[in-house]
């Protein structure tokens, strides 16, 4: 479960979210639409505190840091493991290969033993379709399967919520559904996952709920039908027009 409560976040002078409320409930899938700049990737890097907020309340299941107060580097690194991000441009370890890839954050962070830690991320490249890929290193790898490595590596952190930061846009158009498998298959298990994507087939097939963004707020959410085919608000129209 997220919820999220007059989230503001300033960069200097300008301010990019400003005042922003959401709830997910556990199981559920956020997509997450709005144009370039709206704050969609500030958003959800402030739900991971690569950011730090500048006021407002974050809580995932039953953690909440309250950013009007004083919150300690402690909290914050115990509150980040809450999460997995993926990222569009991927971000492997490149001198690694796929296997300790997936395996260096229970290692280094959570200090898991070795043997078990590398089960189970032998056992999530499986999940991800990539078992015979452990020992290679990424540069050898399409963007497709370099981005279900990264999927893996979040999972291997076994977080409450997944962050998914337009995770398919770097790719080519034939390897975009490879990804987008793996993310339907999460959802289906229950995963909690909100997702920033210009995927309206997905969105659509997937989403228990779209929102739309615009200008550092939400401006409409609804279920994929009521955004995407009975939109109220005349900016998420226009939006809409665009990208059709
Ligand atoms: P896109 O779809 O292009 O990725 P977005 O909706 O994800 O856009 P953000 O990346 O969250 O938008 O950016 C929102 C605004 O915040 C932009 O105007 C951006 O320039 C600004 N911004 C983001 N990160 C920083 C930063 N570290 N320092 C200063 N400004 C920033």
């Amino acid at each position: 479960m997220i919820a999220v409560q007059s989230l503001y976040k300033k960069f200097g002078e300008v301010e990019v979210l400003k005042g922003l409320d959401l709830t997910v409930e556990r199981g559920k899938v956020v997509v997450v639409i709005g144009p370039s700049g709206s704050g969609k990737t500030t958003l959800l890097r402030c739900l991971n505190i690569l950011e730090t907020p500048t006021s407002g309340s974050v809580q995932i299941e039953n953690q909440t840091l309250d950013f009007s107060g004083k919150v300690s580097s402690k909290e914050i690194a115990n509150f980040r493991r809450l999460t997995g991000m993926v990222f569009q441009s991927y971000n492997l370890f490149p001198h690694m290969t796929v296997l300790q890839n997936v395996m260096e954050g229970p290692m280094t962070v959570k200090k898991e033993a070795k043997a078990q830690v590398e089960e189970k991320a032998k056992q999530l490249l499986a999940k991800v379709g990539l078992a015979d890929k452990e020992t290679v290193y990424p540069f050898q790898l399409s963007g497709g399967q370099q981005q279900r490595v990264g999927i893996a590596r979040a999972l291997a952190m076994e977080p409450k919520v997944m962050l998914f930061d337009e995770p398919t846009s770097a790719l080519d158009p034939e390897l975009v559904g490879e990804v987008l498998r793996v993310m339907k298959e999460l959802a289906e298990e229950g995963m909690t996952m909100i997702v920033v994507t210009h995927e309206m087939r997905f969105a659509q097939e997937v989403a228990d709920e779209v929102i739309f963004m615009d200008d550092g707020k939400i401006v409409e959410r609804g279920t994929p039908d009521d955004i995407f085919k009975t939109p109220k608000v005349e900016r998420t129209k226009q939006f809409l027009r665009l990208i059709h």
